[in-house]
């Protein structure tokens, strides 16, 4: 079957401009080289904010302007302290975890206890165990397991379990402990740290032969912070006031460049905003390009958006995030229970001739969880449709530039900045608004509801 393409022209032009282009890794090394971790509440974070403004004008957007707000900032103290003091005296490698809080001077004495991948049903089993202890969970999300179980579910379990540190082990070999916050903008209850998979097998294995006395002490503090929303648009033509929205968050881990988290996303939205500014006069509604600030901290740029432009929210057509652009295998959409995007995506895709990849799971660790939390139907580009199986090198110090392929970031630019022609384009696109109670019926088939109540984190209107 043909489908007709009206945009064939355009198509190319985009296509031919991105396959040629070097823009998209010049930004990204910028990010990752100049403006380091971003870790939001610092100086290479405002740095890199001023960096995007400036993008954002060559590129030709308008309105080009920045959205600040206040936060809980967290920041990293000394090198912590983890040691095996009985049966046998070890020194470990550890970093504390974002919103760890400080121990008292000289440390606290601890006897470990195991959770193994830390499921709920592992904390089930295990509470009478727990109380009192330091507690050790991998990263691992089982493929197994009918749901991705989050980091921060794993100390909120341990949290409400009584225990009085939290050991976050990674499950990828290569001496990296695994980053990521404990709590998110609020300070945390017991002290958290991060181990390599190599330390925590060998805790693992002491634990096996019997208990296991530990030495912790963590030094970090807390500290009034400011990030900041970077935002440019397209104006529509025809509805300017219809807004399709997207994005992805700037901000990184300390530990590392954040490349791939989620440099290579803010880069893959600047490259689309470049190569749609020729096509601009094409735009019927508004496109919006958000650089979120602080979402590595509890998803904060992304809560401030929906805050700030809370009366547009009704208006907002779309909201496609960008959070790690993935690799080689097939890029596409996962439309997080909006299953109605499905019949538009496949006869888009057939259109543009290109293979889109379609899915529909929700998960709210991202800037667009709150744009859903309002009801706007919301997107992920990416790698989608697989189980995911935790990070690969995102969170560790290893998330560098090299690990990033011009290919993906080339393919993504070209496959966001055609789409979002379409979305903000074609009537197929007007995909309905939800409800709260439909919101809710969405998390709830994947317990998240359950989950962020378990974590603290379910948002005012859900509850
Ligand atoms: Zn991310």
């Amino acid at each position: 079957m043909k489908e007709p393409n009206a945009l064939r022209d355009v198509d190319a032009r985009i296509l031919g401009e991105a396959m040629l282009s070097e823009e998209g890794m010049a930004v990204l090394r910028t990010l990752c080289d100049v403006h380091g971790s971003r870790f939001a509440g610092t100086r290479d974070e405002w740095r890199a904010g001023d960096f995007l403004l400036e993008r954002m004008l060559a590129c030709g957007l308008s309105r080009v302007h920045a959205e600040p707000f206040p936060f809980l900032a967290w920041r990293r103290g000394r090198t912590p302290t983890l040691q095996v003091v009985g049966p046998c005296k070890l020194s470990l490698d550890c970093i504390a975890l974002p919103y760890s809080p400080a121990t008292a001077e000289g440390g606290v004495g601890l006897e470990a206890v195991n959770v193994g991948e830390g499921l709920p049903e592992d904390f089930a089993r295990q509470r009478r165990d727990i109380r009192g202890k330091a507690v050790l969970a991998s990263n691992e999300s089982p493929g197994y397991y009918h749901r991705w179980v989050h980091r921060a579910e794993k100390y909120a379990r341990a949290v409400a379990a009584g225990a009085k540190a939290f050991i976050f082990m990674n499950r990828l070999e290569g001496l990296l402990p695994e980053t990521g916050s404990a709590r998110f903008n609020r300070r945390g209850e017991i002290p958290a740290v991060g181990v390599s998979k190599e330390t925590g097998a060998r805790l693992v294995s002491l634990l096996r032969e019997g208990p296991v006395r530990l030495h912790i002490e963590t030094h970090d503090s807390f500290a009034r912070g400011r990030s900041r929303n970077i935002v440019g648009e397209f104006p529509g033509t025809e509805h300017p006031d219809e807004v399709v929205v997207v994005g992805g968050h700037y901000d990184g881990h300390d530990i590392s460049q954040g490349a791939a988290d989620n440099a290579s996303g803010v880069a893959t939205v600047l490259e689309a905003a470049r190569l749609l500014a020729p096509h601009r006069g094409l735009l019927k509604r508004t496109v919006r390009f958000v650089c979120f600030g602080a979402e590595e901290v509890g998803l904060l740029g992304g809560a401030a958006y929906v805050a700030h432009h809370a009366a547009e929210m009704a208006r907002t057509r779309l909201m496609v995030n960008l959070d790690c652009i993935g690799n080689d295998r097939g890029k596409g959409f996962d439309f997080m229970g909006w299953d109605e995007a499905k019949a538009p995506l496949i006869a888009m895709a057939r259109e543009m001739k290109q293979d889109i990849v379609f899915a529909s799971r929700p998960n709210p660790y991202s800037d667009h969880f709150h744009f859903m939390v309002a009801g706007v139907p919301i997107c992920l580009l990416g790698n989608v449709g697989g189980t995911p199986k935790g990070r690969g090198y995102g969170h560790t110090a290893a998330d560098t530039l090299d690990k990033v392929g011009r290919a993906d970031l080339r393919e993504a630019a070209a496959l966001l900045a055609r789409s979002l022609l379409r979305f903000a384009n074609d009537r197929a696109w007007a995909l309905p608004h939800k409800s709260t109670a439909e919101v809710r019926r969405i998390l709830d088939r994947y317990e998240l509801i359950d989950v962020m109540k378990a974590e603290g984190t379910l948002p005012k209107a859900l509850r």
